[in-house]
């Protein structure tokens, strides 16, 4: 059985980051990766996606973005690239094709089963991902066997669907984004909309996460908000990262012919409720939460007398909604569901109790009441950026730093 200090299980940019930090304080490690590096974007992305982050916000422990195009936005096949050229500069140990199925306690340390070959370790880091499986609603089980149900980790372009129509579920960035293609492809969508987070792609001249850097909110650390388990359930920016720097929006997607619709509540059949009570309170507490938000940056500029043009017309969502309170697939001609409805996890190989009743690994910063365990990567997880590439390697050095230090004291913390 080999050994190694530490033993990271995936080989997307979390365990990238964290193989990075380990090597730089000479933590001998491995990197398990069930697929190849970076599987989650290789194999469950649509093939229109490009990164909502700008690309100067595409940097690592020891990487700074070096493009020459800082404030345009990555394909996947070009994330792909820039995260082979990382893990070639970082020299990092990964053992693709190999799946983590079983880590327990064993001497004191860990052993790790894979399908390739058992390591022991002092310590673990998990990085298998914060958008690991989907998150489907229950009711999605009631649904007409003759409807195609598919997830945004299965979508890749609008004619690998069934012909007819479209019911996507959930307005955060990747349903819209999707709802819109399929839109602008030709289809009748109808987008049932759940609590969703409103931003502007540009405001006031500039990008809004140049804003959003400066008001301190992307690096905005646990301990400074209230709630810090509302805030990781907090929906993901309803954004689009395209060359001309447009927004998309419920408005848009409305005067391009989406039809939008409230939550789904339950399902029956053919028969889908709605919670049409609630659409105009959940658009107008995004359109609200949005205003907050571009005045904070008004404040900024203000405050700092920063270059910005005039602040742009303020369009409020919620006259737009028709809200039905339910919908019969068969009568509107809607052969497929999607649900863009978020994501889980799910740890059936961890065999070390730490977690809670939801399934969810009990961390503090990534750090888990058994001794030398860790996970990297979740939402929030320390920062408000935790999950994002731009901000995984800030907990990465942490954890690296704490398994370095328990090295030195003689034993793994
Ligand atoms: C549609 C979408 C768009 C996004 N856009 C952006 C964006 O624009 N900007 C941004 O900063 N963030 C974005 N994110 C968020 C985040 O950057 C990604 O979710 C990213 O993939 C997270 O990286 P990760 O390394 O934590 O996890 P993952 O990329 O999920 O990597 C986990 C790795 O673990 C491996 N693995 C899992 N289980 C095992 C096992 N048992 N054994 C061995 N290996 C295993 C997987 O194969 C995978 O390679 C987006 C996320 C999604 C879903």
């Amino acid at each position: 059985m080999p050994h190694t200090t530490t033993v990271v299980i995936g080989a997307g940019q979390a365990g990238l980051a964290m193989s990075r930090c380990l090597s730089g304080l000479g933590v001998e490690h491995v990197v398990l990766e069930r697929g190849e590096l970076a599987q989650r974007w290789r194999t469950q992305s649509w093939d229109s996606l490009h990164l909502l982050t700008p690309n100067w916000m595409t940097r690592l422990p020891g990487f700074e973005y070096d493009g020459t195009d800082p404030d345009g936005f990555m394909s996947v096949p070009e994330l792909i690239a820039l995260f082979e050229r990382y893990a070639a500069e970082s020299r990092a140990p990964i053992v693709t094709g190999t799946t983590v199925e079983r880590v327990e306690r064993a001497d004191g340390g860990f052993r790790v089963a894979s399908n390739r070959g058992v390591w022991s370790s002092e310590s673990v880091v998990i990085a298998t991902g914060y958008c690991d499986r989907p998150a489907v609603p229950a009711a999605s089980r009631r649904l007409a066997p003759s409807i195609a149900q598919i997830v945004p980790a299965d979508y890749r372009r609008p004619d690998q669907l069934p012909a007819g129509n479209v019911l996507v579920v959930g307005a955060s960035s990747t349903g819209v984004q999707i709802a819109d293609e399929i839109q602008q492809s030709g289809r009748q969508v109808t987008l049932a909309v759940g609590r969703h987070t409103r931003l502007p792609r540009q405001y006031r001249g500039d990008d809004i996460m140049r804003w959003l850097d400066r008001l301190g909110v992307l690096s905005q650390p646990a301990e400074a908000v209230h709630d810090i388990e509302t805030s990781r359930q907090q929906p993901s920016l309803q954004l689009v990262g395209r060359s001309d720097h447009s927004s998309l929006d419920l408005g848009m997607l409305h005067a391009d012919g989406v039809r939008l619709v409230g939550r789904v509540r339950d399902i029956a059949d053919h028969a889908i409720s709605l919670a049409a009570d609630d659409l105009l309170t959940t658009m107008a507490a995004a359109d609200i939460k949005m205003a907050e938000i571009l005045m904070r940056i008004d404040q900024v500029i203000t405050t700092n007398g920063l270059p910005a043009t005039a602040p742009e017309p303020f369009r409020p969502t919620w006259p737009l909604a028709d809200s039905p309170e339910s919908l019969n697939l068969e009568a509107e001609g809607i052969n497929t569901v999607i649900w863009a409805t978020g994501y889980r996890r799910a740890y059936p190989w961890l065999r070390v109790p730490v977690l809670d009743a939801r399934g969810e690994i009990v961390h503090e910063g990534g750090i888990t009441p058994a001794f030398g365990l860790y996970v990297l990567g979740m939402n929030f997880q320390r920062r408000r950026n935790s999950s994002f590439i731009n901000g995984v390697g800030d907990d990465a050095r942490v954890i690296a730093e704490q398994i370095a230090h328990s090295m030195a004291r003689g034993r793994v913390a």
